[in-house]
């Protein structure tokens, strides 16, 4: 181990437990909760197994009136969640972690589809409001009850073998909504003071340590930061906060702000983030600090510990792009990480899609249900078998990969551009998206050491190149180009005069409109159009944004960073027009329609930038299949399509696709997914 990371795998005393080293998986969705016992319980085993000295579960509501469904999380409120919970802890241990449980209740941001009870708040005029429905006040009755939830919940989370017990006061839940003056107006002994605001927190924790305090170590989540989605609490009170619930604690989970900039994308905030803000708080406490900052770099995390600010490297995205990361750092072998990307895709596939999904770790969430190991491939059947993959985009290149790991010794990942990369090479360079390129520099480190793989820049096939490549089997991987057509998404209509327009590929090529205002319009809804627009800001354009979606980027929601995208791009000056549907383009003008049927229309402009749809490059595939006879003669017995050139999709599906099929490539019908367990 090189010496500069030694103190990284130092163990740390948590009250009556001790860390195994200082690698630290923080609780976080992951949309398996309690749906999906195995597959959360076999997605923490292997942060266990990659070397995390802690793994936490999702958050566990412990009172039916902070159900979270249509969301999922980890229920903890009746005996019969426990055999599941169990599970979790049972896994995690079996590779010498520590497993953490976390005990949240969310007051007022209750969503409660299922229980149908009222979500609870401090004040009912100062709590929130979820599709028209109000919560109801908190009474003294209900915080005897609450806290007897929690001492419940832990007790029984204690039994089936949890390690660290959390009482969530994070991320503007039930602790938080009582402890700022803003959402707690109460006049009773709960409200007022700031001893008055963290009474209950003091109470429940004081409750939960005499019932668990001698076996478990008590963690408690906490946000800091002022004007960060804490209305009313700055850091000094939450200083003080600290100090006051200190005794009851064994250890301080630090975060910075709401989840949006605590989850904060690399598009708008750097590893490390957050080492300031917890810098601030770091004398209020003696007790160990475990924080977050998307840390995937050794040195950075070795700063964060030699400094004193953090004691513990905490982690949800970088252990979830890499679960291995403590291993690798370990071993020598950083430069194998997957850091993390820092898109926040995980968080879109977790809470709109419901099964995790990582751009670097195809694996992530395939644990059970596909037997996926991140760090471990089947055999291939017959390793004599010659691969050629055609294009070396994300897709092409994660293929190739897995299929030289799987011990094929014959792959040939052959690309037309002259280098590696696919669309991401030149997505990569948009404003803010240069942590994307992780995925490319990933996978050039890996195929620099894989001997198996012959890898030819600068040539595009044809067919008649591929029939005569000597290959057996062929994976076309050619991506997707942008519509250059006007062709937009469904229902949208096709804009006429798109030929007066710029295509994304162009204006990434160099084509630039004359000085002057200009256009971006955006039917896609998600990184390219707004990029775009901050491109040619950047250049001195005026730049006005169009969008027919009800607002700027709606997939970048998903994200949790559409309230700083559009933030970013209004203080650059870039106009932004919703719900605009654009019809037709003329040599100096644009017209459309608006959602209420208004015409709408910019003049004086000297360009036009469509952002409207990906279109396939299948044709090399359809041309292949067209000729099964010469696909015989030239030895081919299997041709296949994966990544953008069978549908563009999130660029993690890309990854996906490759991998996947790497994966099932000797499997009689390859390009239909094998089967995977469903668990119901
Ligand atoms: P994906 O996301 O599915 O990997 P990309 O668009 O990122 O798709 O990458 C596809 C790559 O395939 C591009 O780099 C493109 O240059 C390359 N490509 C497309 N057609 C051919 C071809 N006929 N021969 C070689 N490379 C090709």
């Amino acid at each position: 181990m090189d010496a500069r990371y030694a103190a990284l795998f130092e163990p740390v005393r948590l009250g009556p437990k001790v860390l195994p080293n200082r690698f630290y998986q923080v609780p976080h969705a992951s949309a398996f909760g309690a749906a999906r016992p195995r597959a959360h319980a076999a997605f923490r085993a292997i942060k266990a197994e990659g070397g995390w000295g802690a793994v936490c579960t999702d958050y566990a509501p412990v009172s039916p009136d902070s159900d979270e469904s249509p969301f999922v999380a980890s229920d903890c409120w009746s005996e019969q969640d426990m055999t599941r919970l169990g599970m979790i802890a049972q896994a995690v241990h079996q590779h010498g972690a520590l497993a953490g449980i976390e005990l949240y209740h969310g007051g007022s941001s209750s969503i409660n589809g299922e229980s149908r009870l009222p979500a609870v708040a401090p004040n009912q005029r100062r709590g929130m409001i979820h599709g028209g429905s109000m919560a109801r006040d908190l009474d003294q009755r209900d915080f005897a009850r609450i806290t007897a939830d929690f001492v419940t919940a832990a007790v029984r989370a204690r039994d089936v073998g949890f390690d660290i017990v959390y009482i969530y006061g994070a991320h503007g839940y039930l602790m938080t909504q009582m402890l700022s003056p803003v959402t707690n107006e109460r006049t009773d002994g709960y409200g007022g003071s700031l001893a008055n605001r963290a009474r209950f927190q003091r109470e429940t924790l004081e409750a939960v340590r005499h019932a668990v305090g001698d076996d478990v170590a008590i963690a408690v989540r906490t946000a800091i930061g002022p004007g960060r989605g804490l209305p009313g609490i700055d850091t000094q009170e939450m200083a003080q906060v600290i100090e006051l619930l200190d005794p009851l604690v064994d250890l301080w989970d630090v975060n910075v702000g709401d989840w949006p900039e605590d989850s904060g994308t690399s598009r708008y905030f750097p590893e490390g983030h957050q080492l300031p803000v917890v810098r601030e708080i770091r004398s209020a406490t003696a007790k160990p600090i475990v924080g977050v900052g998307r840390f995937t770099s050794p040195d950075v995390m070795a700063a964060a510990i030699r400094s004193g600010t953090l004691d513990i490297i905490g982690a949800a995205r970088p252990a979830i792009a890499d679960p291995f990361l403590p291993t690798k750092i370990r071993e020598g072998r950083q430069d194998e990480i997957r850091e993390c990307t820092g898109s926040n895709i995980c968080i879109l596939r977790e809470e709109k899609l419901r099964q995790i999904g990582c751009f670097q770790n195809p694996t992530a969430g395939e644990e059970f249900r596909r037997g996926w190991h991140p760090e471990q491939v089947p055999p291939a059947a017959d390793p004599s078998t010659t691969v050629l993959v055609v294009g070396a985009g994300a897709a092409g290149m994660e293929c190739a990969i897995t299929l030289a790991r799987r011990g094929f010794e014959g792959v040939h990942l052959v690309e037309a551009s002259a280098s590696l990369g696919g669309r991401l090479s030149w997505m990569r360079t948009l404003p803010g998206l240069g942590d994307w390129g992780r995925v490319i520099d990933h996978r050039l480190v890996a195929l620099s050491r894989l001997k198996a793989v012959s890898v030819v820049t600068g040539r595009r096939l044809s067919v008649d190149d591929v029939l005569d490549y000597g290959a057996q089997v062929v994976v076309v991987a050619a991506g997707s180009s942008w519509e250059a057509g006007g062709v937009q998404p469904v229902p949208w209509p096709q804009i006429h005069g798109a030929e007066f327009a710029l295509t994304p590929e162009a204006v990434m090529a160099g084509a630039r409109p004359a000085a002057g205002h200009v256009v971006v319009y955006d039917a896609e809804g998600y990184v390219v159009g707004p990029g775009m627009a901050e491109l040619l800001r950047s250049e001195g354009f005026t730049v006005s944004l169009v969008t027919p979606h009800p607002v700027v980027s709606p997939v970048s929601d998903g994200t949790l960073e559409g309230a700083f995208l559009r933030q970013h791009l209004h203080d650059l000056g870039i106009s932004m027009h919703t719900d605009v549907v654009l019809l037709e383009v003329a040599t100096n003008a644009v017209q459309g329609s608006t959602g209420v049927g208004d015409s709408w229309t910019l003049d004086r402009l000297t360009g036009v930038v469509l952002v409207t749809q990906q279109r396939s490059e299948r044709s090399l595939y359809d041309e292949l299949m067209a000729r099964p006879q010469d696909l015989a003669d030239a030895g081919i017995t299997a041709v296949h399509l994966i990544g953008d050139a069978l549908a563009p999709r999130l660029p993690s599906e890309a990854v996906f696709d490759g991998h996947r099929l790497a994966r099932e490539i000797d499997q009689p019908e390859p390009m239909a997914p094998a089967a995977w367990t469903r668990e119901r």
